[in-house]
């Protein structure tokens, strides 16, 4: 028997409460529905646990077909224009100045955002890129999961 998928989180202390609204949704729709796993779908069901996006990013290792002897890895992680920039968790204390919650997300140019502490007289800046390899995949909540695929051939 070979494993057909594996799901890791990437969250240092993941709380595994997050997960159980994805889990039962994988099991109802994959194994019982029969769904097609693809990233659409997959994204739906990280959605359907809504504290998961921002709690942390999660790696699917799956096989493109039952045969095939490598597994493809397939990391998400959830985006939001000024929650989480291009997947990257925002610092929850100011590097300069120390202050909490206090950098602001603006749109620059292009695609990349940049992040400017609201502190008076503190310099500290961050430009945020969208990071290479990643596809947008459309969710149905705000912001939405990027994807990458490595492996797998
Ligand atoms: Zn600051």
């Amino acid at each position: 028997m070979q494993v057909q998928r594996v799901v890791c989180f990437g969250a240092a202390a993941l709380q595994a409460c997050m997960s159980v609204p994805f889990f039962m949704s994988f099991v109802s729709s994959v194994y019982i529905d029969g769904v097609n796993l693809d990233h659409t779908h997959f994204a739906r069901l990280l959605s359907c646990a809504s504290m998961l996006n921002r709690h942390s990013t999660v790696l699917l290792y799956a096989r493109k077909t039952p045969d095939q002897p490598a597994l493809q890895l397939n990391k998400y992680r959830w985006s939001h224009k000024t929650v989480r920039p291009w997947g990257e968790e925002l610092p929850l204390q100011c590097p300069e100045c120390g202050s909490i919650a206090s950098l602001k997300i603006k749109a620059g140019q292009g695609a990349d955002l940049h992040g400017t502490c609201e502190m008076t007289g503190c310099p500290f800046t961050r430009t945020y890129t969208r990071p290479n390899g990643h596809t947008a995949v459309k969710s149905v909540e705000q912001g939405a999961w990027l994807v990458s695929v490595e492996g797998g051939e």
